[in-house]
């Protein structure tokens, strides 16, 4: 089924730009690289999760809801974006925190966790690492529905099979661009988190028959069970489009080298590929996920695994305002003139 038949709310005028980073790429000497930049997606600060945004909200509001229950990490753009969305369609929000590291959230915290405040969450609720998020967004949904309200509950991410449909769309859009450009990409490199950017990509470029690898780098599991997760979610995604639920089967690359101590927590090479982007290319990239994923990208250039006539295109899935946050680790400090 043709992606246009389901409904959709839009949240960005026309595509999102591929500009190339040839300062990045005359430093590192390797192929020619690209960046998509989703990072200037609509919605607040923008991001990968308002492309998927744009098809959950639209079956909130088909279903009538008057609420949008979603969750997150203390830093979450998802949850920003989710707030973001529900403020444009006239809905509340409700967020349950999931502090992955004990003591990690805090409520005068900056970043996202600010945000949420600005943008209206009308409440949040913190929980530790480990806890059933389904059946926690599910007592918050009953809670409100006993008082006569309308949940709609998006899983962590946004990625379930219709957010994933986004990044269907986004394919579709490389695909086009690449097209119009002239340039045809060897490989095509993302952040893989809750899967929902990998899989729909990775659905979407397999349907085009694009010629046009996708190679995800893992931001937070290893490489057997961010690829489990990847391939489930395709699989599911593809069957919701009426393709061959099979269509990404085995085509799944996931890199787990640049993860560090784990999700979220800082890296010498985030921290040099935060700054190198800012540095070079006037980029900002964010210390949870784009940071990890460029720093996979530079440490693969380094390796050799592509020659010089290559292009490869980097997707930006946004993320910047999680800088601010990690202010202490990013820093290096100006010189007093
Ligand atoms: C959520 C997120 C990702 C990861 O995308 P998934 O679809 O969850 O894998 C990457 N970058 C940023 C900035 C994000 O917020």
């Amino acid at each position: 089924m043709s992606i246009a038949r389901f409904p959709r709310r839009r949240y960005t005028a026309g595509y999102t730009a591929i500009e190339p980073m040839d300062r990045l790429s005359a430093l590192l000497g390797g192929p020619r690289l690209w960046i998509k930049r989703d990072d200037q997606l609509g919605l607040a600060a923008g991001g990968n999760k308002t492309r998927k945004l744009e098809f959950l909200v639209a079956d909130a509001l088909a279903q009538g809801a008057d609420t949008l229950v979603t969750t997150g990490a203390p830093q979450s753009n998802h949850c920003r974006l989710t707030a973001a969305a529900a403020v444009k369609e006239g809905l509340k929000c409700r967020l349950l925190i999931e502090e992955r590291h004990a003591g990690t959230y805090d409520a005068e915290g900056t970043g996202n966790n600010f945000l949420f405040d600005l943008l209206g969450v009308e409440s949040i609720e913190v929980v530790p690492a480990g806890t059933d998020l389904a059946a926690g967004m599910a007592r918050i949904a009953e809670a409100l529905k006993g008082e006569g309200r309308r949940p709609y509950v998006i899983p962590g991410g946004g990625s379930n099979p219709l957010g994933a449909l986004g990044y269907v769309a986004c394919a579709g859009e490389i695909v086009a661009q690449s097209a119009d450009m002239g340039v045809a990409f060897d490989t095509v490199v993302c952040a893989s988190g809750s899967a929902g950017t990998h899989a729909g990509l990775l659905v979407g470029l397999e349907s085009a028959r694009s010629g046009m690898p996708l190679s995800g780098v893992s931001v937070r599991r290893p490489q057997a069970e961010q690829t489990a997760l990847v391939e489930g979610l395709a699989t599911r995604t593809a069957t919701l489009l009426g393709h061959d639920a099979a269509i990404a089967m085995g085509k799944t690359v996931v890199d787990d080298r640049w993860v560090g101590d784990g999700y979220a927590l800082p890296t010498d090479t985030m921290v040099e590929a935060v700054r190198l982007l800012a540095s070079q290319e006037g980029v900002l990239l964010d210390p949870v996920y784009t940071g990890k994923a460029m720093a996979g990208l530079i440490g693969q250039v380094r390796e050799g695994r592509w020659t010089a006539g290559q292009n490869v295109l980097f997707v930006h899935t946004g993320g910047s305002p999680a800088l601010y946050a990690y202010r202490p680790v990013l820093a290096q400090g100006v010189p007093q003139a």
